[in-house]
């Protein structure tokens, strides 16, 4: 398969770029492709990112998403979970192949990803908090009501 051309960044060392490969080719359910930044498009392809220094980590909690894909997501607060259960099967992949996992880096991503989410649902109009219902529709509280 045209997974184990993959390119890996000369930056990684050999060890990491060879256990990259190892863990895609034990994953022939998906695919796998270079782009401009980690990403996991669903249904079944994890991008890999332009080198970093938690490159590892990236790459198991993209390849995370796509191992927990059943669960599919409409709010923003659900987006949160998924999230979290990404990094929870990265932990896993870790532990599997002794890679090092960084808890403070997780929380880090978590909590920028948390103010990103936070600063979304603020309205434009009038800044308070909208909430989102089951739909992922955007509804504030006030504009709403005068609207
Ligand atoms: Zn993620
Ligand atoms: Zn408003």
């Amino acid at each position: 398969m045209k997974q184990t051309e993959l390119q890996l960044p000369t930056q990684l060392s050999t060890h990491e770029r060879n256990l990259i490969k190892k863990i895609v080719q034990t994953h022939p359910e998906l695919t796998f492709r270079r782009g401009k930044r980690f990403a996991f498009r669903p249904p079944t392809t994890v991008i890999i990112g332009p080198f970093e220094p938690n490159y590892l980590l990236l790459f198991c909690h993209e390849l995370g998403h796509a191992l927990c894909m059943k669960h599919s997501f409409a709010t923003d607060i659900e987006r949160l979970k998924i999230e979290r259960l990404a990094w929870e099967e990265a932990k896993k992949i870790c532990i599997q192949y002794l890679i090092p996992y960084d808890e403070d880096f997780v929380e880090d991503q978590l909590d920028s990803y948390r103010d990103w989410l936070h600063a979304k649902s603020k309205c434009k109009k009038c800044g308070l908090t909208r909430y989102q219902t089951k739909n992922g529709q955007y509804h504030c509280p006030y504009c709403d009501l005068t609207a």
